[in-house]
C-alpha cells in the first residue's frame, strides 16, 4: 500500500529538544546542600547537556557505556542524565543509602566508567574508591577541590548532535534495593521511557501542564524520581529540586516557588504533616500530591483532602518504570461523598493505557476482578521489565509476558486495584491471610501512633499471629488498649494483633519503606503470650 506516516523513533532526547524549543524559558530551580539556590531553565539544561556530552566523549566514553551518579535531586544531576543519554551512554543512578557492599556490587556489576557525585557523598566515595573496579573518572557536582562538574564542562562546545539509534536501545539503569539477595538491574529503554513519560503527564497519572510547578520529594535514584524528569519536559513543567527533604525547606520551596504538584513516599509526608501541625504553616499553592512506594494511610489522605489538595495514590515498582496504577478521579467523582472519595483514594487506583494487570492464585489460575478474590498481582506492558540486566537465568516474565510483581492484590470490577500486601509480608493465620499493610495503616490512624509495623510471628495453633510494633508520637502517651480499641473499629476481630510492643524506631529500606525482612528476623523467636 502506498502512503503512510513518518518513522520518528521514540528517543529520550526528543523530550529535551521539545522542552528547549517550546518551553525554553521555563525554570529548573535547584536548592543545593550548601543552601545555594541555582536557577536554570529547559534551554539551559539542554545547552549544558550538550556540553557534558562533549566532555564525556573527551573522556573516552562510548555508546552503551555506563555513567553513574550518586546524588540527590539537582540541576547538574539532570544535565548529567540528559548529557549521558544524549551521547549514547547508559545513565546509572545509584542509591547512596544502600549498604557499602551493595554499592560496591552495583557499581562493579554495572561496570560504571564515570561517577558523578554530590560533595555530601564524598566520604562514601573515598571509602569505596579502591573497591570500584571499573570507575576511571570521578566528578563532584558541588564546587569542590579537584575537578568539579562546572570545570568539566566549562570549555566544551555548546554544539552537539545527539547520538541516534533504535528506540529499543538502553538509556538508563536502576537497581532494585534487593531486600533479599543481590540487587538486580532494571534497564530502561528509550521507547519505554518516552511512552511512560507521555502517559505520566496525563490526568490518569500526574496531570501536568505548562502551568504546573513540580517539586519531586522522591530522589532521582529512586526509580528515576518516578519518571518526573522525563515527563516534565513534555508539558513544559517548572521543576524544583532539593538536596534535602527537611519539612521546613519543603514548605519554603512550595511557597516561594509556587509549587502546584509534588510526589513522595508516605514517610516523607508523615514528617511534613507533623511539621505543618506544629508550625501552623499551610501548603501554599499545592493542588495535587502523589503518594506511592508504600501504602498511604487513610489519615494522611484525609489530611490533604481536608485542605483541598487532590491525592493520587500511586502504585508501582522499579521494574515498571515505575508507574503501574494511580488514583485519578473516576467519572462519578462529583457524585461521590467525602467518605467515598477517601475510600477510593485509599486504594491504589487504576491502570493507564499501557499497563495490563491480572491476579492469579498459587497455581497460576487467573482470578476474577470481583473485588473479593485476592491473588498474586501480575503486570505487562511496554514499560514493564522483560529481563534483568546481565541476568543469564532468563526472562523475568512468565507465559504471555506476565511479570509477577511479588504483591498480593484485589481487582475491583471498576478496575480499581487494591494492594493487600507484599506476598512475603502477609500474615498467614489459620490458613487465611491478614494484611499487614491494612493493620499498620489502621494503627497509624490512632492518635498518638507515629508509625507501626505488623509482622507474623509463630503460633502453634494458628501458624502465625500478628505482632504490632508501634513508635509513639513524641510527647503523646498511648496504651496498647487504646490502640486495640481503635483497631477494633477498622478490621475484623481475628485480625487484631495478639500483642502490641512499643519501640523507639523501626528499620527502613534505602527507599524509605519498612524493612520487614529485618523485623521478621528480629522477632522470629518471639514467644507470644497467647502461644503459651
Ligand atoms: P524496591 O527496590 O524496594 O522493590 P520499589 O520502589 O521498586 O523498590 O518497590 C516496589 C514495591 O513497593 C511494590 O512492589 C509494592 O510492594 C510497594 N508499593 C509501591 N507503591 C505502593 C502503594 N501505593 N501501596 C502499597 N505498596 C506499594
Amino acid at each position: 500500500m502506498l502512503g503512510g506516516m513518518q518513522d520518528w523513533p521514540l528517543r529520550i532526547m526528543r523530550l529535551l529538544d521539545h522542552a528547549e524549543r517550546e518551553h525554553g524559558s521555563r525554570e529548573i530551580v535547584s536548592h543545593y546542600a550548601a543552601g545555594e539556590r541555582v536557577r536554570s531553565n529547559w534551554a539551559g539544561i539542554a545547552r549544558d547537556a550538550r556540553k557534558l556530552a562533549n566532555a564525556l566523549e573527551r573522556l573516552g566514553i562510548r555508546k552503551g557505556d555506563r555513567v553513574a551518579t550518586l546524588a540527590m535531586n539537582n540541576g547538574r544531576h539532570l544535565v548529567t542524565w540528559y548529557g549521558t543519554i544524549g551521547m549514547g551512554g547508559v545513565l546509572h543512578t545509584i542509591n547512596p543509602r544502600l549498604f557499602d557492599d551493595q554499592l560496591v556490587y552495583i557499581a562493579n556489576h554495572a561496570e560504571d566508567r564515570v561517577l558523578f557525585y554530590d560533595a555530601a557523598f564524598a566520604p562514601l566515595v573515598d571509602r569505596l574508591k579502591a573497591q570500584f573496579k571499573t570507575i576511571e573518572h570521578y566528578v563532584c557536582f558541588d564546587p569542590a577541590e579537584g575537578q568539579g562538574f562546572e570545570d568539566l564542562i566549562a570549555a566544551e562546545s555548546e554544539d552537539y548532535v545527539w547520538v541516534e539509534g533504535n528506540e529499543r536501545e538502553p538509556a538508563m539503569l536502576c537497581y532494585t534495593s534487593g531486600t533479599t539477595g543481590n540487587p538486580k538491574g532494571v534497564l530502561y529503554e528509550h521507547r519505554s521511557t518516552v511512552l511512560h513519560a507521555m502517559t505520566e503527564i496525563s490526568p490518569a497519572i500526574f496531570n501536568l501542564s505548562a502551568s504546573s510547578v513540580c517539586l519531586p520529594i522522591v530522589p532521582m535514584f529512586h526509580a528515576a524520581a518516578w519518571g518526573l524528569p522525563f515527563a516534565a519536559p513534555i508539558a513544559g513543567v517548572k521543576l524544583v529540586f532539593s538536596a534535602d527533604y527537611t519539612p521546613q525547606l519543603m514548605c519554603d520551596l512550595m511557597r516561594e516557588e509556587g509549587v502546584t504538584h509534588s510526589a513522595g513516599v508516605p514517610t516523607v509526608w508523615l514528617a511534613m504533616i507533623s511539621h505543618l501541625e506544629t508550625s501552623g504553616e499551610d501548603l501554599a499553592n499545592l493542588q495535587g500530591v502523589t503518594i506511592g512506594g508504600s501504602a498511604a494511610p487513610r489519615a494522611m489522605i484525609e489530611y490533604f483532602v481536608e485542605r483541598g489538595v487532590m491525592v493520587s495514590h500511586a502504585w508501582g515498582m522499579t521494574e515498571m518504570s515505575p508507574i503501574g496504577t494511580s488514583g485519578a478521579p473516576p467519572w462519578n467523582w462529583e457524585g461521590m461523598s467525602k467518605i467515598e472519595r477517601v475510600d477510593y483514594m485509599c486504594r491504589q487506583g487504576r491502570v493507564p493505557f499501557g499497563v495490563e494487570l491480572r491476579i492469579v492464585d498459587d497455581e497460576g489460575k487467573v482470578l476474577p476482578r470481583d473485588g473479593k478474590a485476592s491473588g498474586r498481582l501480575q503486570a505487562r506492558g511496554p514499560w514493564v521489565i522483560e529481563r534483568y540486566f546481565q541476568d543469564e537465568s532468563g526472562p523475568a516474565t512468565g507465559a504471555e509476558g506476565w511479570f509477577d510483581t511479588g504483591d498480593v492484590a484485589i481487582l475491583h470490577p471498576d478496575g480499581v486495584m487494591q494492594i493487600t500486601d507484599r506476598s512475603k509480608d502477609v500474615i498467614k493465620s489459620g490458613g487465611e491471610w491478614i494484611s499487614s499493610i491494612e493493620l499498620e495503616n489502621a494503627a497509624v490512624g490512632c492518635p498518638g501512633v507515629a508509625e507501626a509495623a505488623a509482622v507474623g510471628v509463630y503460633h502453634p495453633k494458628w501458624d502465625e499471629r500478628p505482632l504490632l510494633l508501634v513508635v509513639k508520637r513524641e510527647g503523646v502517651d498511648v496504651t496498647p488498649e487504646a490502640i486495640l480499641e481503635h483497631l477494633s473499629g477498622c478490621v475484623a476481630r481475628w485480625w487484631l494483633p495478639d500483642e502490641i510492643l512499643f519501640v523507639d524506631s523501626l528499620p527502613h529500606t534505602a527507599t524509605g519503606k519498612l524493612l520487614k525482612t529485618a523485623l521478621r528476623d528480629q522477632y522470629k523467636d518471639y514467644r507470644l503470650a497467647s502461644a503459651a
